[in-house]
C-alpha cells in the first residue's frame, strides 16, 4: 500500500476532535486496505515494534534534525529556528518538503513497507557511526516524501504523532473493522465523506471507553433478523459469546445489543492485555474473528499488562469490595517486577513491560536457584532489603536500580534486593489468569523453596476486622505502605482495576503526574530544568494539563533528587524550545502532593493543585497509569465533602 493514503489517513485523524469520528476513521481504513495490517496499527502507535520489544527506535531530535537538514540541503540552524518558530519538527519537514523539487518525489513512491522495513533497521544499528547511519536511514525516506508524508514520517519517527489517538481508540477501531457484528452500526453512524467541519461539536475524548460506541444507528430494529434476541440468558458469557459470535447488532438502544457490544470490545481488551501488542490482535480479529482472539494466550517472554487495584478508604470498605474471608497482604514499598521463566532462561520486566533483565542479575540466579518451576510467569515486589538489620528499605533508596546500566555488580552489593511473590499466571504450561486467587496462591508457595531472597508475600487470610487491623498495623510498623485486601475467588484481571483486590494505604493520596514540559531556571539554577509542567490523563489515556511543580526537589546532589538529576533525565526528551519554556516528551512520571485540589480554568483539565510539592520520581510507572480525571475529580468531590 501506498504510504501516502497512510499519511492522509493520520492527517485526517489529527483535524478529528472527536473520538468516534477517529474511531470510525481508522475502521474504514483498516476495512478498506487490508493489506499490510500490522504495520499500519504499530506505525499509528508511533513504534516499529511492540512496547515490551527490547529495540526502542531512540532516534533524538538532533539526529532528525540533522537528517533533515542533509535531506533539505539546509543547515542545522535554520531547521532549528524553524521549528523554535513552529513548536513542531514535523511541522517543519511538512513546509521545507513543500520547497523540495518534484523530481525526485515521484521517482519512487514510498509504500507502507519501504517505511516500515527501513525504520525497523532503525534500532538495531549500534556502535560507532551509529548516529550518520540513523540519519543516512530517514534522510532516505525524506527524499522520498511529499509535505504531508514528511510531517509524520518525523513524527513517528520522534514516537509523537499528535493526532490524539491512544490505545483505546486503535482498540475500539480494530473491533468495529473486524469483528462483524459492530460493521453494519460503523457504516450508518459516521458519515465521514460529508463531515462539514470535523472540528465543530462536542468533544468526547474524555468518555469512557464503552461511550465509544456509535449511538444513532439509524436502521429500524425489525429491519433485521439479527436483532430478535430470543431467549437471552444475560447472565451466562458462553451464551453472549454464541450470539456475539452469530448475530449482527443494528441497535445499542436496546440493553441485549449493548451487553453484546460490551462483549466485543472486552474480548479485544482481553486479548491486548494479554499480548501487548494491537498489531498481533489486528491480525487475528481480522483473519479469525472473535473466537481466535478468545483463544490467544498469554506467553512467556510477552509481558502481560499488570492488573491494578483501586484504593479504598477502609478495612470494612475492602472487606465490602473483596469478600469474607479475604486475603489480606502487606503492601511492599517497592517496585513491581514480572518475572517470565523458561527453564534457565529468565527475563524480568517493569511494571512499564521494560526489560530489566540485565540491572537485576541476583534476581536472576535467585529464580533460577529457588523457583521449582520449568516455566513460569509471576507478579511480584522487588524491594531493597538491609542484610544486617534484615529490614526493608524505602523505595527511594532502591529506585536508581531500575535504570542504571553500569557497575550492576557493585550495584548488587551496595543495594541489595530480595522479591516479594504476590500472583502467579501461568505455571509448567497452565495458564492461571482465570483460576481463583485462592489456588494461584497455593500454587506459589508450592513452587518456591525455602529461602529469605524470593519469598511468597505475607499473607493473613481473614474475616475478622480486629486481626486485620493488627495485621495492617504490624505492616505499617515494618516499614510497609499499608495492605493490599484480595479476594480469594477471583480471576488475575490484566491491565484491569476490577475490584478483585484493592489498596489500604494511610497516606493522603498523591497524584502521579507526567511532566509535559519545563522551565529553565535563573540565577544560580541557571543550566538547570526547575519549573516543571505536570499532566494528568484521561480515560484514554490523553494527557490533561493540571500545573506546574517546584518545590520539594534539592538544589544540592545527595540521596535526594535534585535539579540537576531531573535536568539530565529530562534532556534527550526535550522536543521544542522557545525561551525558557521546553516541551518534552511525556515520560517521566512523578508523586506529588499538594494542599488542596481546585478548579481552574488555566489548564485543561480543568484543575489546578495548591502548593504542589515533589515527592519522587516514579521509575516504575508508565505513563498509562498516571493519575486519571475520574480520580482527581473523586478527590475534588471527596475534599468538597470534607470540607462542608
Ligand atoms: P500503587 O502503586 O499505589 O498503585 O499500588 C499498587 C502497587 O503495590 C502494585 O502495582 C505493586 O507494585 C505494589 N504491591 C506491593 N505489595 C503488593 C502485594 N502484596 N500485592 C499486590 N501489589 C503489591
Amino acid at each position: 500500500m501506498n504510504y501516502s493514503k497512510f499519511a492522509a489517513l493520520l492527517n485526517d485523524l489529527e483535524n478529528s476532535s472527536k473520538r468516534i469520528e477517529k474511531t470510525a476513521r481508522i475502521s474504514h481504513f483498516l476495512r478498506k486496505e487490508p493489506a499490510d495490517i500490522a504495520e499500519i496499527i504499530l506505525l499509528m502507535l508511533g513504534r516499529v515494534y511492540p512496547v515490551w520489544h527490547e529495540q526502542k527506535m531512540g532516534v533524538s531530535t538532533s539526529t532528525m534534525i540533522k537528517a533533515m537538514s542533509s535531506s533539505y540541503g539546509k543547515s542545522v540552524n535554520t531547521i532549528v529556528a524553524l521549528a523554535t518558530k513552529q513548536g513542531d519538527l514535523g511541522l517543519t519537514a511538512q513546509s521545507l518538503a513543500k520547497t523540495k523539487t518534484q523530481s525526485t518525489l515521484f521517482d519512487e513512491k514510498l509504500s507502507i513497507k519501504k517505511v516500515f522495513d527501513t525504520l525497523k533497521k532503525i534500532p538495531c544499528l549500534e556502535g560507532k557511526g551509529t548516529v550518520n547511519s540513523k540519519t543516512k536511514l530517514i534522510a532516505s525516506l525524506l527524499a522520498h516524501a511529499d509535505p504531508i508524508e514528511s510531517k509524520y514520517l518525523v513524527r513517528i519517527v520522534l514516537e509523537d504523532l499528535r493526532i490524539g489517538v491512544g490505545i483505546g481508540v486503535i482498540r475500539d477501531a480494530i473491533a468495529w473493522a473486524f469483528l462483524p457484528k459492530v460493521i453494519g452500526i460503523v457504516e450508518d453512524s459516521t458519515d465521514l465523506e460529508n463531515k462539514s467541519d470535523p472540528k465543530s461539536g462536542s468533544d468526547n475524548s474524555n468518555k469512557s471507553d464503552n461511550d465509544a460506541k456509535p449511538s444513532h444507528d439509524k436502521r429500524p430494529d425489525s429491519d433485521s433478523e439479527a436483532t430478535v434476541f430470543d431467549d437471552f440468558d444475560e447472565n451466562n458469557p458462553d451464551h453472549i459469546q454464541k450470539v456475539a459470535e452469530s448475530k449482527v447488532i443494528t441497535s445499542y438502544e436496546d440493553s441485549i445489543s449493548r451487553k453484546i457490544y460490551n462483549h466485543i470490545i472486552d474480548t479485544v481488551r482481553s486479548a491486548f492485555d494479554k499480548t501487548n501488542d494491537l498489531s498481533k490482535v489486528a491480525v487475528i480479529a481480522s483473519s479469525k474473528g472473535l473466537n481466535g482472539l478468545l483463544d490467544l494466550n498469554i506467553e512467556i517472554f510477552k509481558p502481560i499488562n499488570v492488573m491494578l487495584y483501586p484504593k479504598t478508604g477502609s478495612l470494612e470498605d475492602g472487606f465490602k469490595t473483596v469478600g469474607t474471608p479475604a486475603a489480606i497482604e502487606y503492601k511492599y514499598d517497592g517496585f513491581r517486577m514480572q518475572i517470565h521463566k523458561n527453564n534457565d532462561e529468565i527475563q524480568l520486566y517493569t511494571r512499564r513491560l521494560e526489560n530489566v533483565t540485565s540491572q537485576f542479575p541476583e534476581i536472576v540466579g535467585y529464580v533460577k536457584k529457588y523457583i521449582k518451576a520449568k516455566t513460569a510467569i509471576l507478579d511480584s515486589e522487588i524491594v531493597g532489603i538491609d542484610h544486617d538489620t534484615n529490614k526493608t528499605l524505602p523505595f527511594q533508596k532502591i529506585s536508581m536500580r531500575i535504570r542504571r546500566k553500569y557497575n550492576i555488580r557493585e550495584l548488587v552489593e551496595t543495594v541489595p534486593v530480595m522479591c516479594n511473590v504476590f500472583d502467579l499466571l501461568f505455571i509448567d504450561g497452565e495458564e492461571l489468569i482465570t483460576k481463583p486467587f485462592r489456588y494461584r496462591r497455593e500454587k506459589i508457595i508450592s513452587m518456591i523453596s525455602e529461602n529469605v531472597y524470593i519469598r511468597p508475600a505475607k499473607q493473613l487470610i481473614t474475616e475478622d476486622m480486629n486481626e486485620a487491623n493488627l495485621f495492617y498495623q504490624e505492616s505499617l510498623n515494618l516499614g510497609n505502605e499499608g495492605i493490599m485486601m484480595k479476594s480469594l475467588n477471583g480471576p488475575y484481571k490484566p491491565g484491569s482495576r476490577v475490584g478483585y483486590g484493592v489498596k489500604i494505604k494511610p497516606v493522603m493520596d498523591a497524584l502521579d503526574l507526567v511532566i509535559t514540559g519545563a522551565e529553565w531556571g535563573e540565577g544560580k539554577r541557571a543550566g538547570w530544568l526547575t519549573s516543571f509542567h505536570l499532566s494528568c490523563i484521561d480515560d484514554d489515556g490523553n494527557l490533561m494539563s493540571i500545573g506546574k511543580v517546584g518545590t520539594g526537589i534539592k538544589e544540592l546532589e545527595g540521596d535526594e533528587v535534585s535539579f540537576n538529576h531531573l535536568t539530565e533525565l529530562l534532556r534527550p526528551l526535550i522536543i521544542n524550545e522557545k525561551g525558557k519554556i521546553v516541551q518534552l516528551k511525556p515520560q517521566i512520571v512523578i508523586e506529588v502532593l499538594y494542599e488542596e485540589i481546585q478548579k481552574s480554568e488555566s489548564y485543561n483539565s480543568g484543575y489546578a493543585l495548591r502548593f504542589p510539592r515533589f515527592v519522587r520520581i516514579r521509575e516504575d510507572k508508565p505513563v498509562s497509569e498516571c493519575s486519571t480525571i475520574t480520580i482527581i475529580d473523586n478527590l475534588y468531590t471527596e475534599q468538597r465533602q470534607r470540607n462542608l
